[in-house]
Protein backbone atom coordinates (compact mmCIF):
# COMPACT_ATOMS: atom_id res chain seq x y z
CA UNK A 1 0.00 0.00 0.00
CA UNK A 2 0.95 3.38 -0.51
CA UNK A 3 1.52 6.29 2.00
CA UNK A 4 3.04 7.33 4.35
CA UNK A 5 3.93 5.60 7.51
CA UNK A 6 3.60 7.22 10.72
CA UNK A 7 4.28 6.84 14.18
CA UNK A 8 1.59 7.51 17.14
CA UNK A 9 4.29 8.83 19.41
CA UNK A 10 5.77 10.78 17.05
CA UNK A 11 2.68 12.20 15.69
CA UNK A 12 3.37 15.96 14.40
CA UNK A 13 2.90 18.02 11.11
CA UNK A 14 5.55 20.80 10.57
CA UNK A 15 4.69 24.10 10.64
CA UNK A 16 5.69 24.79 7.39
CA UNK A 17 3.92 21.61 5.65
CA UNK A 18 0.30 22.34 4.22
CA UNK A 19 -2.61 19.86 5.07
CA UNK A 20 -4.31 18.00 2.27
CA UNK A 21 -8.27 18.49 2.19
CA UNK A 22 -8.80 14.88 2.68
CA UNK A 23 -6.40 11.68 4.33
CA UNK A 24 -7.19 7.90 4.94
CA UNK A 25 -5.83 6.86 8.40
CA UNK A 26 -4.85 3.06 7.80
CA UNK A 27 -4.29 1.11 10.58
CA UNK A 28 -5.68 -2.35 11.46
CA UNK A 29 -5.55 -1.12 15.06
CA UNK A 30 -8.89 0.86 15.93
CA UNK A 31 -8.15 2.93 18.62
CA UNK A 32 -4.46 3.57 16.95
CA UNK A 33 -6.01 4.95 13.47
CA UNK A 34 -9.16 7.06 15.52
CA UNK A 35 -6.50 8.17 17.63
CA UNK A 36 -4.20 9.63 15.20
CA UNK A 37 -7.42 10.68 13.24
CA UNK A 38 -8.09 13.10 16.45
CA UNK A 39 -4.71 14.12 16.43
CA UNK A 40 -4.51 15.11 12.57
CA UNK A 41 -7.76 16.81 12.70
CA UNK A 42 -6.77 18.92 16.18
CA UNK A 43 -3.52 19.40 13.74
CA UNK A 44 -5.76 21.12 11.19
CA UNK A 45 -7.52 23.42 13.52
CA UNK A 46 -4.72 24.05 15.93
CA UNK A 47 -3.64 27.98 15.82
CA UNK A 48 -0.41 27.49 17.53
CA UNK A 49 1.37 28.91 14.76
CA UNK A 50 4.03 25.98 15.35
CA UNK A 51 4.45 22.58 14.39
CA UNK A 52 1.54 20.84 14.57
CA UNK A 53 -0.78 20.11 17.33
CA UNK A 54 0.88 22.16 19.45
CA UNK A 55 -1.58 20.80 22.44
CA UNK A 56 -1.84 24.21 24.17
CA UNK A 57 -3.75 26.38 21.92
CA UNK A 58 -7.59 26.71 22.87
CA UNK A 59 -8.67 24.58 19.74
CA UNK A 60 -5.68 21.84 20.53
CA UNK A 61 -7.63 21.72 24.11
CA UNK A 62 -10.82 21.43 23.02
CA UNK A 63 -9.63 18.76 20.24
CA UNK A 64 -8.15 16.86 23.19
CA UNK A 65 -11.39 17.35 25.65
CA UNK A 66 -13.42 15.65 22.48
CA UNK A 67 -15.63 19.43 22.44
CA UNK A 68 -14.36 20.91 19.45
CA UNK A 69 -17.49 22.37 17.75
CA UNK A 70 -15.66 21.94 14.13
CA UNK A 71 -14.64 18.64 15.00
CA UNK A 72 -17.28 16.01 13.75
CA UNK A 73 -16.98 12.50 14.21
CA UNK A 74 -19.27 10.09 12.39
CA UNK A 75 -19.14 6.56 12.08
CA UNK A 76 -21.27 3.12 11.09
CA UNK A 77 -23.23 3.92 13.98
CA UNK A 78 -24.78 0.80 16.48
CA UNK A 79 -27.66 -0.86 16.19
CA UNK A 80 -30.96 -0.90 18.86
CA UNK A 81 -28.92 -3.88 20.85
CA UNK A 82 -25.95 -1.84 20.58
CA UNK A 83 -24.03 -4.11 18.21
CA UNK A 84 -21.95 -1.64 15.65
CA UNK A 85 -23.50 -1.45 12.20
CA UNK A 86 -21.59 -3.69 9.36
CA UNK A 87 -21.91 -0.62 7.33
CA UNK A 88 -22.48 3.48 6.48
CA UNK A 89 -25.28 4.22 4.09
CA UNK A 90 -25.76 6.58 1.39
CA UNK A 91 -27.50 8.67 3.86
CA UNK A 92 -25.27 9.47 6.17
CA UNK A 93 -23.14 10.44 3.69
CA UNK A 94 -25.32 12.47 2.30
CA UNK A 95 -25.86 14.42 5.80
CA UNK A 96 -21.79 15.01 5.95
CA UNK A 97 -22.18 16.26 2.36
CA UNK A 98 -24.59 18.66 3.28
CA UNK A 99 -23.12 19.97 6.62
CA UNK A 100 -19.59 20.81 5.07
CA UNK A 101 -20.17 23.02 2.68
CA UNK A 102 -22.05 25.19 6.08
CA UNK A 103 -19.09 27.32 7.24
CA UNK A 104 -17.29 26.69 10.43
CA UNK A 105 -18.19 27.64 14.06
CA UNK A 106 -15.15 28.94 14.90
CA UNK A 107 -12.08 27.63 13.33
CA UNK A 108 -10.79 28.31 10.16
CA UNK A 109 -12.25 24.61 8.69
CA UNK A 110 -14.41 22.15 9.95
CA UNK A 111 -12.86 18.66 10.10
CA UNK A 112 -14.84 15.46 10.05
CA UNK A 113 -13.57 12.25 11.03
CA UNK A 114 -15.47 9.31 9.19
CA UNK A 115 -14.48 5.98 11.32
CA UNK A 116 -14.41 2.65 9.74
CA UNK A 117 -14.96 4.46 6.40
CA UNK A 118 -14.10 1.49 4.94
CA UNK A 119 -17.58 0.26 5.71
CA UNK A 120 -19.12 2.64 3.54
CA UNK A 121 -21.03 0.51 0.64
CA UNK A 122 -20.91 1.11 -2.73
CA UNK A 123 -23.18 3.93 -3.19
CA UNK A 124 -22.12 5.60 -0.32
CA UNK A 125 -18.58 5.70 -1.28
CA UNK A 126 -19.68 7.10 -4.61
CA UNK A 127 -21.34 9.86 -3.00
CA UNK A 128 -18.68 10.62 -0.96
CA UNK A 129 -16.34 10.94 -4.01
CA UNK A 130 -18.24 13.75 -5.43
CA UNK A 131 -17.68 15.39 -2.15
CA UNK A 132 -13.95 14.65 -2.73
CA UNK A 133 -14.50 15.77 -6.73
CA UNK A 134 -16.23 18.82 -5.65
CA UNK A 135 -14.20 19.81 -1.83
CA UNK A 136 -16.13 22.27 0.23
CA UNK A 137 -13.52 24.71 0.77
CA UNK A 138 -13.32 24.78 4.56
CA UNK A 139 -14.17 21.45 5.37
CA UNK A 140 -11.54 18.55 5.26
CA UNK A 141 -11.93 14.81 5.52
CA UNK A 142 -10.12 12.21 7.37
CA UNK A 143 -11.03 8.18 6.57
CA UNK A 144 -10.28 5.85 9.14
CA UNK A 145 -10.06 2.37 7.68
CA UNK A 146 -8.63 -0.93 8.81
CA UNK A 147 -8.73 -1.86 5.08
CA UNK A 148 -7.74 0.95 3.09
CA UNK A 149 -7.60 -1.46 -0.13
CA UNK A 150 -11.93 -1.66 0.78
CA UNK A 151 -12.18 2.08 -0.50
CA UNK A 152 -12.57 2.32 -4.20
CA UNK A 153 -9.53 3.38 -5.95
CA UNK A 154 -11.05 6.66 -7.32
CA UNK A 155 -11.32 7.72 -3.37
CA UNK A 156 -8.02 6.54 -2.56
CA UNK A 157 -6.72 9.09 -5.56
CA UNK A 158 -7.85 12.00 -4.07
CA UNK A 159 -6.44 11.42 -0.06
CA UNK A 160 -3.03 11.11 0.94
CA UNK A 161 -2.67 7.95 3.38
CA UNK A 162 -1.22 8.07 6.44
CA UNK A 163 -0.07 4.21 7.70
CA UNK A 164 -0.49 4.33 11.19
CA UNK A 165 2.33 1.97 12.93
CA UNK A 166 1.09 0.12 15.94
CA UNK A 167 2.61 0.55 19.32
CA UNK A 168 5.49 -1.15 19.89
CA UNK A 169 4.65 -3.72 22.44
CA UNK A 170 1.37 -4.62 20.59
CA UNK A 171 3.05 -5.10 17.40
CA UNK A 172 5.34 -7.82 19.17
CA UNK A 173 2.73 -9.08 20.85
CA UNK A 174 1.15 -9.76 17.29
CA UNK A 175 3.99 -11.32 16.06
CA UNK A 176 4.30 -13.71 18.94
CA UNK A 177 0.87 -15.15 18.84
CA UNK A 178 1.21 -15.12 14.90
CA UNK A 179 4.47 -17.28 15.46
CA UNK A 180 2.44 -19.53 17.81
CA UNK A 181 -0.04 -20.08 15.52
CA UNK A 182 1.97 -20.76 12.22
CA UNK A 183 4.28 -23.16 14.52
CA UNK A 184 1.32 -25.64 15.33
CA UNK A 185 0.30 -25.13 11.88
CA UNK A 186 4.03 -26.04 10.53
CA UNK A 187 3.83 -28.75 12.96
CA UNK A 188 0.94 -30.59 10.94
CA UNK A 189 -1.29 -31.48 14.06
CA UNK A 190 -4.39 -31.20 13.62
CA UNK A 191 -5.15 -31.29 17.62
CA UNK A 192 -2.00 -29.52 18.55
CA UNK A 193 -3.64 -26.83 16.13
CA UNK A 194 -6.90 -27.35 17.60
CA UNK A 195 -6.22 -26.93 21.74
CA UNK A 196 -4.19 -23.60 20.60
CA UNK A 197 -6.94 -22.06 19.19
CA UNK A 198 -9.46 -23.25 21.58
CA UNK A 199 -7.00 -21.77 24.49
CA UNK A 200 -6.74 -18.54 22.60
CA UNK A 201 -10.23 -18.25 21.68
CA UNK A 202 -11.12 -16.13 24.72
CA UNK A 203 -8.52 -12.86 23.29
CA UNK A 204 -9.92 -9.81 22.30
CA UNK A 205 -10.80 -9.51 18.70
CA UNK A 206 -8.08 -6.62 18.59
CA UNK A 207 -5.62 -8.14 19.32
CA UNK A 208 -6.50 -11.29 17.15
CA UNK A 209 -6.84 -9.20 14.06
CA UNK A 210 -3.70 -7.80 15.40
CA UNK A 211 -2.41 -11.81 15.41
CA UNK A 212 -4.06 -12.53 11.90
CA UNK A 213 -2.32 -9.84 10.33
CA UNK A 214 0.98 -10.45 11.53
CA UNK A 215 0.83 -13.97 10.50
CA UNK A 216 -0.07 -12.98 6.58
CA UNK A 217 3.39 -10.62 7.22
CA UNK A 218 5.05 -13.72 7.89
CA UNK A 219 3.88 -15.42 5.41
CA UNK A 220 4.62 -13.20 2.39
CA UNK A 221 8.37 -13.68 4.06
CA UNK A 222 7.64 -16.68 3.86
CA UNK A 223 6.91 -17.16 -0.07
CA UNK A 224 10.29 -14.84 -0.35
CA UNK A 225 12.22 -17.50 1.88
CA UNK A 226 12.96 -15.14 4.41
CA UNK A 227 10.11 -16.36 7.25
CA UNK A 228 11.24 -18.42 10.20
CA UNK A 229 8.31 -20.56 9.01
CA UNK A 230 8.47 -23.74 7.08
CA UNK A 231 6.04 -24.19 4.84
CA UNK A 232 5.10 -25.08 0.99
CA UNK A 233 4.22 -22.21 -1.22
CA UNK A 234 0.69 -23.80 -1.40
CA UNK A 235 0.26 -24.09 2.10
CA UNK A 236 1.28 -19.66 2.53
CA UNK A 237 -0.96 -18.95 0.00
CA UNK A 238 -4.20 -21.43 0.79
CA UNK A 239 -3.22 -19.99 5.03
CA UNK A 240 -2.76 -16.56 3.72
CA UNK A 241 -6.51 -16.71 1.94
CA UNK A 242 -7.44 -18.33 5.17
CA UNK A 243 -6.04 -15.62 7.59
CA UNK A 244 -7.47 -12.59 5.19
CA UNK A 245 -11.17 -14.81 5.61
CA UNK A 246 -10.84 -14.89 8.95
CA UNK A 247 -9.87 -10.96 9.61
CA UNK A 248 -12.85 -10.21 7.43
CA UNK A 249 -15.10 -12.07 9.47
CA UNK A 250 -13.63 -10.18 12.94
CA UNK A 251 -14.32 -6.74 11.07
CA UNK A 252 -17.88 -7.65 10.74
CA UNK A 253 -18.20 -8.38 14.02
CA UNK A 254 -17.89 -12.61 14.00
CA UNK A 255 -16.13 -13.51 17.20
CA UNK A 256 -13.23 -14.81 18.00
CA UNK A 257 -13.96 -18.02 19.50
CA UNK A 258 -15.70 -19.06 15.85
CA UNK A 259 -12.87 -17.31 13.82
CA UNK A 260 -10.85 -19.60 16.30
CA UNK A 261 -12.79 -22.41 15.05
CA UNK A 262 -12.33 -21.51 11.70
CA UNK A 263 -8.54 -21.90 12.05
CA UNK A 264 -8.75 -24.74 13.73
CA UNK A 265 -11.39 -26.59 11.16
CA UNK A 266 -9.21 -25.01 8.15
CA UNK A 267 -5.84 -24.78 9.38
CA UNK A 268 -4.33 -27.63 8.35
CA UNK A 269 -5.18 -29.39 5.20
CA UNK A 270 -6.20 -33.12 5.37
CA UNK A 271 -3.92 -35.31 3.40
CA UNK A 272 -3.71 -38.96 2.40
ZN1 LIG B 1 -2.68 24.00 18.84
Amino acid sequence: MEGKIYSMDKFCIPAEANLAHAYIAASPNEGARNSAARSLAAAMLCEGGGARPCGACPACRKAELGIHPDIIAIGPGTDDKGRKRREIPVDTVRQIAASAYVLPNEARRKAYIIEDADTMNQQAQNAFLKLLEEPPERAAFILCAANAAALLPTVRSRCETLRINLPAEESEEAAADAKALLERVALGSRGGLFEWCHENEDMDSRRCSAMLRAAREELAGALRSRGAVELTREDCARLDALFARAGEYLRLNVGVKNVMGLIAADGIEMRE
